[in-house]
């Protein structure tokens, strides 16, 4: 009875893979990657705004000075590019990477140009096609060019003040050269390079070189029944031109997939399947889609999960860092240029400077007072500073004490701030000097 069941049961049909299955999800990847990449600078949601030295991180306007959370942010993105990089391979390059969406990009505009002209142009000579095609190529190019050096540079200058630079065509600052510069460089860059960047610049390629392992994510072929009928459509698919065949871990190789869809195209349509798809390693195409579920997600041995483990502390960090970050960064510090001095009326004196800067994006409020000696108050300062987004405050003032109140030498005092918004009731404790002769009265100069 079980034979015959199992003689009857239907052989399980074969999966014929479409052969642009990954292309479109590059696409549409590719698509959400610009959208970001246009967003994070134009929003302030990412960006290094190098004329005021502050670093915009998801809605939190650090400052450079914030050195804590500036490390954090650098090793939290360090360690995730290299987490990838391990992991994935180099699905950066083949899906996020601008540098590869604007070359495809170019690369598809120029196939379009030359197909116009040459439908246009059906008289023309070879050579005059080719040279109307590449001066149409270059009139688009060029606004597209100043655009994505735009939305570039603003990831490091304000994009009003760029915005006003380009408008008004400025050649003679700092900026605008750089400006006019990247223009230029990114113009040659897609019009000249495009891919051949990934391999003879971009510095990632080599680095995912040094990362990756027996485990990384990478696009294998694996025909282990010589199934392959050797039509090329592979190489002919391949961006960077190369044979996927010859080996996995070719430097040129972006991980992009095309030859997959190349392969499963041909293949699917005599009923077989690719025979390159993507693997964890070396360990064939299998390897895939088996293990449990960490394991079909990348973390295939220890070295992953403490890499992750790793990227959640400095995630975690991060995120404490920005949570407890306060808006208005306020320190009080003595003047010790006069130790103290007496005033005809018997109270002593004693300066101090505060340094108040406002990191937040309202208007901050500061108001000082002094506790623990006993008819202490502040002169020279008004009760409340108001504080604009931005500015930095620096302020001196006396803390006044009657000399009844007073030991000769050193007393101990707290200087007590309310800040708005920000944290109530911050504390100093400093040190305020009486002479040592309650009776004095003049000056002492240090
Ligand atoms: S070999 Fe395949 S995955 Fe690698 S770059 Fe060429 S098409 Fe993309
Ligand atoms: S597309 Fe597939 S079948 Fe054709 S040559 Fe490449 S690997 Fe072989």
């Amino acid at each position: 009875m079980t034979t015959q069941t199992q003689a009857e049961k239907p052989k399980k049909s074969r999966i014929i893979i479409p052969g642009t299955q990954y292309h479109r999800v590059r696409k549409t990847v590719q698509t959400i990657c610009f959208i970001i990449f246009v967003t994070l600078p134009l929003f302030d949601i990412m960006r290094i705004d190098l004329p005021r030295q502050r670093f915009y991180f998801f809605g939190a306007e650090l400052w450079i000075s914030e050195f804590s959370i500036v490390f954090l942010t650098l090793m939290f993105m360090w360690i995730l590019i290299a987490a990838m990089a391990m992991i994935y391979g180099r699905f950066w390059c083949g899906y996020l990477c601008p540098q590869m969406i604007f070359s495809e990009t170019a690369n598809g505009l120029e196939k379009r140009i030359i197909r116009f002209v040459n439908k246009r142009m059906p008289n023309a000579s070879p050579l005059s096609r080719r040279i109307a095609a590449a001066l149409l190529f270059s009139l688009v190019l060029l606004p597209a060019s100043v655009f994505v050096t735009f939305v570039f540079v603003s990831y490091f200058v304000p994009p009003v003040d760029l915005f006003h630079r380009l408008l008004s065509l400025d050649m003679r600052t700092a900026g605008g050269i750089v400006g006019a510069s990247v223009t230029l460089v990114t113009f040659l860059d897609f019009a000249l390079l495009r891919e051949r960047f990934c391999t003879a610049i971009c510095p990632y390629g080599y680095l995912q070189n040094m990362l990756k392992d027996k485990h990384t994510l990478l696009v294998h072929f694996h025909d282990p029944n010589d199934e392959c009928i050797n039509c090329s459509k592979c190489v002919r698919a391949c961006p960077m031109g190369i044979d996927i065949r010859k080996s996995s871990h070719q430097l040129e190789c972006t991980h992009c997939a095309e030859c997959i869809d190349a392969c499963s195209g041909i293949l699917g349509k005599l009923g077989a399947h690719t025979l390159i798809q993507y693997a964890w390693g070396d360990s064939g195409a299998k390897a895939a889609a088996e293990g449990n579920w960490f394991s079909r997600i990348g973390l295939r041995d220890g070295k992953r999960v403490a890499v992750l483990v790793l990227l959640l502390v400095y995630a975690t960090g991060l995120s404490i860092a920005i949570s407890v970050r306060q808006p208005v960064l306020l320190r009080i510090m003595p003047d010790r240029i006069t130790l103290y001095s007496v005033a005809p009326d018997g109270q002593v004196h004693n300066r101090f400077r505060m340094l108040a800067s406002n990191r937040g994006h309202i208007q901050a409020t500061v108001s000082l007072s002094v506790a623990d000696l006993k008819g202490a108050s502040i002169e020279e300062i008004e009760d409340r500073k108001v504080l604009q987004p931005g500015e930095t405050l620096q302020q001196h003032f006396d803390v006044v004490v009657p000399s009844s109140s007073l030991r000769p030498g050193i007393n101990r005092i707290r200087i007590l701030a309310d800040v708005t918004p920000g944290k109530t009731g911050q504390q100093f404790s400093e040190t305020f000097f009486a002479p040592e002769d309650p009776l004095q009265t003049r000056d002492i100069k240090k």
